[in-house]
Parts: structure tokens; C-alpha cells; sequence
């Protein structure tokens, strides 16, 4: 049983004007086995949260803490993060020149076990979990990035996670224009992860569509860099039929 522990996290960017905080004082604790979705209206900073986590150096923490059973991952590398069982999506967003998908994962692997897999359970793992994506298997021999739609982008993440068998998966969304196919795949290979082991999720999304394939245990929404309300999946349904309206300034609309 791990825990992921947000405590009254505080996040400054850096922008061209200097620094400009964010992350209002975030508190949030996920356990193993438990989903909790993020939602909130754009710019109500979901996306600072996961790349604050995943220790992105535009984002300055300036107080709060944040730890992974006891452990400070404020204080981790990126490469100690992932080993201590953090997944974050988010962190090898850009193109890998010259790195294939398929060595890309094997190094991902090996990084984060601490080991080289078995060569042969390896090679069917990896086979398996594509044919789950419905990926082409000549997909894991393109270069990671390059020219991925966003649906390849996201297949290529789940199919991460899928293989790296995180305690703690953070997944932001992006609001992509995944199409309907691509959303179901991808919340399929979500489910997938969560029923064959005890990994946490903490899936940021500002529309509630994906969260009729993948039910949150728990709905957090973010305004203005805070949560502003919590509740159950109710909490989603709410905020499909109602939007984000009641959380902004009045006139703001949205
Ligand atoms: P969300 O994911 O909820 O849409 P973000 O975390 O992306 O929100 O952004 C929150 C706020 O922080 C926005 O006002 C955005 O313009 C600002 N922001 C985020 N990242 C940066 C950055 N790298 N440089 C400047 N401003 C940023
Ligand atoms: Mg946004
Ligand atoms: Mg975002």
C-alpha cells in the first residue's frame, strides 16, 4: 500500500515578468488502488500541479511538500522519481531523436526496475500490451515523438504504463482531441493497469468525457489554483450537465 501525499503545495512559474504563483495551496492524498480526478476550467493550473510533480524546472515549489510513502520527491531526480514508482505522463513529452519506442521502453524498464527484463518475457510483455493498445508492432520501431498524433502520444504513454507497473500514475489529459476510439482505448488501457495491480491515479482532465469510461473514486476541482470543491463521481456528472460557471467570477462566463 503506497500514499501520495500533496500538502499545501505552493508553485511559482517563470515567466518573462518574473515569478507568478500559481499553485495556491494544494492538499491532496492519494492511496494505492484509488482514482482521483482533477477537473477544473483552463488555466486553473491542473497541468502546474502534474508538471510540479514530475519535477519540471519552470516550476518552482515555494512551499508545501510533496511524498511518496514518507519520501520527498521534491528532493528526487526525475530518474529517482521514476524509480520510487511515480509515473508521470508528462515526462518525456518532446521527440527522442534517434530512439526507437521499443528501446525507449527497454531502458524505461531497466531504469526503473534497477535490472534489464528477461529478454524473452520482455519482447511478449511489450507485444502483448500493444495488441491491447491495438497498436501497429510497427509502431515500436519509430522514433519516440516524432510525428505521434495525439492519440499515438497517448497510446505510447498508457502503453508505458502498462509496462512499467507504477504505484502512482499521474495522467493529465491535455484535453487532446483524442476521437472517440482513441479515448476508449486509452481509458481501456487505464482500467486495465488499475485491475491488474494496486497503482493510484491521478487523472487531470477539464472535460468529464473520459471519466465515463474510467470512474473516479474521488473529484477534485481546481479553480484558480486551489481545489475549490470535492465530492464523489456525482461530483463529474455535476459538472458535465453544469460546466464550470458557478466556480467563476460572476460575467466571467466560460
Ligand atoms: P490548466 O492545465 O488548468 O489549463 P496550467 O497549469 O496549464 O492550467 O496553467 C495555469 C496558469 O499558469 C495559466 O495562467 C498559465 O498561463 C500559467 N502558466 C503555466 N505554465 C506557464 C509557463 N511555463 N509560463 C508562463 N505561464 C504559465
Ligand atoms: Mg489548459
Ligand atoms: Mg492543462
Amino acid at each position: 500500500m503506497s500514499t501520495l501525499e500533496i500538502k499545501d503545495l505552493h508553485v511559482s512559474v517563470d515567466t518573462e515578468e518574473g515569478a507568478k504563483e500559481i499553485l495556491r495551496g494544494v492538499t491532496l492524498t492519494i492511496n494505492s488502488g484509488e482514482t482521483h480526478a482533477i477537473m477544473g476550467p483552463n488555466g486553473s493550473g491542473k497541468s502546474t500541479l502534474a508538471y510540479s510533480i514530475a519535477g519540471h524546472p519552470k516550476y518552482t515549489v515555494t512551499s508545501g511538500s510533496v511524498t511518496l510513502d514518507g519520501e520527498d520527491v521534491l528532493e528526487m531526480s526525475v530518474d529517482e522519481r521514476a524509480r520510487a514508482g511515480l509515473f508521470l505522463a508528462m515526462q518525456y513529452p518532446v521527440e527522442v531523436p534517434g530512439v526507437t519506442v521499443s528501446n525507449f521502453l527497454r531502458t524505461a524498464k531497466t531504469a526503473v526496475d534497477g535490472e534489464a527484463p528477461k529478454l524473452r518475457h520482455w519482447v511478449k510483455d511489450v507485444k502483448d500490451a500493444m495488441g491491447n493498445l491495438r497498436m501497429d508492432p510497427a509502431f515500436a520501431e519509430r522514433n519516440v515523438n516524432e510525428g505521434f498524433s495525439g492519440g499515438e502520444k497517448k497510446r505510447h504513454e498508457i502503453l508505458q504504463m502498462e509496462l512499467l507497473k507504477p504505484k502512482m500514475a499521474v495522467l493529465d489529459e491535455t484535453d487532446s482531441g483524442l476521437d472517440v476510439d482513441a479515448l476508449r482505448v486509452v481509458s481501456e488501457g487505464v482500467n486495465r493497469v488499475k485491475e491488474g495491480t494496486d497503482v493510484g491515479v491521478l487523472l487531470i482532465t477539464h472535460y468529464t468525457r473520459i471519466l465515463r469510461y474510467i470512474t473516479p473514486d474521488h473529484v477534485h476541482v481546481f479553480v484558480d489554483g486551489r481545489i475549490a470543491e470535492q465530492g464523489g463521481a456525482e461530483l463529474a456528472d455535476r459538472l458535465e450537465a453544469e460546466g464550470y460557471d458557478r466556480f467563476l467570477p460572476a460575467g466571467a462566463g466560460a
